[in-house]
């Protein structure tokens, strides 16, 4: 039986992560779970899964968590501070990091320092601060498994290989839903048109941060720290099928891929699981019904964030941290309706090209960084208005 902390528990890897652990009762148990603000589903999700430990991060809907939960048996939490002090504790084997953006950062270090298997779904943590991360990961012996799609992908390739007959990765990338569009056609997308992904059904963040291949740019960097690669060794492919999750090219000329529907059931039931693999009912995927896999290069030119991760990766210190901090700022002006999608790259590359370069940041450069990037992109939307 694993343990499990669930952070981020009502968004939609918390949601079906919860799913995976339903259906497999006698293998996990929940034994924390926390939301930023959503009350209603998270006492839902209290008195289905009967927790030890709840933390609501909005401080305003403790009064109402509590009450609602105070017949049971279990301790609730509000406050920021509380999400990173609930993962250290001794009960806790797993924790599963599924919240949005920054806000992961502190409590997957504290998971890290204390040990735990983490189930990594906050790939932002990665992109911001990938070298401190990895660094306390080996130190403390955490392990970490990927839940992203493609990552889960590539680790499930490597799993019997020798790190050093890797050649190149090749992430997948189904190109969203405006693959193939010009500028002037990019600059004129709706919100409603950039909320709705082809393939896969995701939270509002990571639809943009699809729509915008930012999300693509950021797995880029999430791979470098996960498998030790260098920028040239990993490679983007579109293939808007959403079919092969992702592929690994050996130096004898190999290349393994993993496929499967585009489910993220699949990939979290997989880093939960792990090393072992269990059933499951998902629907199999058929190849009668899908004879045409395609492939095509993607279009760094008018999805400008794609190349700006690779500057990022190529240049390193705190420039990924900077572009997360400011395209963060950026998608949610996008959908607050005050800047065009186009914008967002625009914000985003002119706050890298504005910050203090720190070449090898410490935690509390990382924090300067996203603040000062955050602030930069919040005065760029201003004038912009
Ligand atoms: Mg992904």
């Amino acid at each position: 039986m694993k343990n499990i902390a669930l952070l981020g528990s009502t968004g939609s890897i918390g949601q079906q992560t919860l799913d995976v652990i339903a259906n497999n009762p006698t293998l996990f148990s929940v034994e924390v779970l926390t939301a930023n603000n959503n009350a209603d589903l998270l006492i839902e999700q209290a008195l289905t899964f009967k927790p030890n430990v709840v933390v609501i991060s909005n401080e305003d809907k403790y009064t109402r968590v509590k009450e609602a939960l105070s017949p049971y048996p279990i301790k609730i939490y509000s406050g920021y501070d509380a999400i990173a002090q609930v993962v250290e504790m001794g009960s806790v084997d797993t924790v599963v990091t599924a919240m949005v953006g920054f806000s992961g950062l502190l409590p997957t270090i504290r998971a890290v320092k204390a040990g735990k298997q983490i189930g990594l779904a906050n790939k932002e943590t990665l992109v911001v601060a990938g070298d401190l991360i990895t660094r306390l990961s080996i130190e403390n012996k955490s392990e970490i498994i990927p839940i992203d799609s493609e990552h889960s992908a590539i680790f499930q390739c490597l799993v019997g290989e020798a790190e050093e007959s890797v050649e190149k990765i090749i992430l997948t990338c189904s190109g969203g839903p405006f693959h193939g569009k010009t500028a002037e056609q990019l600059s004129k997308v709706t919100v409603k048109e950039a909320l709705k992904h082809p393939k896969w059904d995701m939270g509002a963040k990571i639809t943009i941060d699809s729509a915008t291949l930012m999300n693509k740019g950021f797995e880029v960097i999430e791979a470098k720290w996960l498998f030790g690669l260098r920028p040239e060794q990993i490679e983007v492919v579109v293939h808007p099928q959403s079919i092969i999750h992702s592929m690994v090219q050996f130096c004898d000329g190999s290349i393994k891929a993993q496929l499967g529907i585009p489910d993220m059931r699949m990939p979290i039931q997989f880093a939960l699981a792990y090393p072992i693999r269990i059933k499951n009912a998902i629907p199999r995927f058929s190849f009668a019904d899908c004879p045409t896999f395609t492939f095509t290069t993607p279009d760094t030119k008018n999805f400008r964030n794609l190349a700006l991760s690779y500057e990022a990766l190529h240049k390193g210190g705190n420039l990924a941290c900077v572009l997360n901090a400011a395209n963060e700022v950026s998608v949610k002006a996008f959908l607050n309706e005050k800047i065009s999608f186009t914008d967002i790259a625009v914000i985003n590359e002119q706050v890298m090209g504005q910050i203090h370069y720190v070449i090898h940041p410490e935690l509390d450069d990382y924090i300067a960084s996203d603040k000062t990037a955050r602030i930069y992109a919040e005065e760029m939307i201003l004038k912009m208005q």
